[in-house]
């Protein structure tokens, strides 16, 4: 089964009397499994794709199926739904909670879901052994460096067990040690824990830990190509 397919898909912007052509006819779909790098010039339209994708805005014209189904056949609620148990968000920003602790941010997903966290305490050890922050679920935000943050927002995007997860430059704040770092991470988090990953990038390097490669100009792609494993050395630098 595929994880995303998309067709036709136009996005178009009107602000005032303009109106901006965002996204022209992609028509491309992604397999349960891989790990997705979306490249392109800045103002590409990388960041809306995504949002797209993960149900946070919606196309001018054509489909968006994830697991088959075609996002447009949600209504509000369900999509709500969805965007809180099928999918994962990681922003560049962490866009954490500053006065909820570690574990209260990871576990904002399931509470604003309507469920008892304390069920989830297994689940949520677990989570903080994969990311490496076990001694440190009662701290806040402003208290964790920029890496330990934005491990902060991967456990948060993978504590209701999503099938896919959308990064947006989700290295793009760090240094390149700590990056490398990260994508190392969600490598394991596509290889061991078998999640479709969809990430907005920059940087080559970031680029290389994906599978393929979807490369967007001025909103068409121009390029949509599996990355050769050979590329894939683990002695690439991120
Ligand atoms: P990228 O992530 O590739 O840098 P974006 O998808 O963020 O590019 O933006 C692509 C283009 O769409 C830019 O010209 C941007 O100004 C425009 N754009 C993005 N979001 C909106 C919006 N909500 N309203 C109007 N224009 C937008
Ligand atoms: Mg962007």
């Amino acid at each position: 089964m595929k994880a995303i397919e998309v067709n036709g898909l136009n996005k178009k912007f009107i602000t005032g009397k303009e109106e901006a052509h965002i996204l022209k006819n992609l028509t491309f779909s992604v397999e349960q499994g891989e790990f997705v790098s979306i490249m392109g010039p800045s103002g590409s339209g990388k960041s809306t794709l995504l949002y797209l994708l993960g149900g946070l805005d919606k196309p001018s014209s054509g489909t968006i199926k994830l697991d088959g189904k075609d996002l447009s056949s949600f209504k509000k609620k369900a999509m709500s739904k969805l965007r809180r148990t099928k999918i994962g968000f990681v922003f560049q920003f962490y866009n954490l909670v500053q006065n909820l602790n570690v574990e209260d941010n990871i576990l904002l997903p399931i509470i604003l879901d309507g469920k008892n966290p304390k069920q989830y305490e297994k689940k949520l050890k677990e989570i903080l052994e994969v990311i490496g922050l076990a001694d440190k679920r009662k701290l806040t935000p402003r208290e964790l460096s920029g890496g330990q943050q934005q491990r902060v927002a991967i456990a948060r995007a993978l504590i209701a067990e999503p099938d896919i997860i959308f990064l947006d430059e989700p290295i793009g704040n760090l240094d390149s040690k700590t990056g490398k770092e990260i994508m190392e991470l969600f490598r394991t988090i596509n290889v061991t824990y078998k999640k479709t990953l969809i990430q907005v990038t920059h940087s080559n390097n970031a680029a290389l830990y994906g599978t393929s490669i979807i490369r967007l100009v001025d909103g068409e792609i121009v390029e949509h190509s599996e990355i050769a494993l050979a590329a894939m050395d683990s002695s690439c630098p991120a």
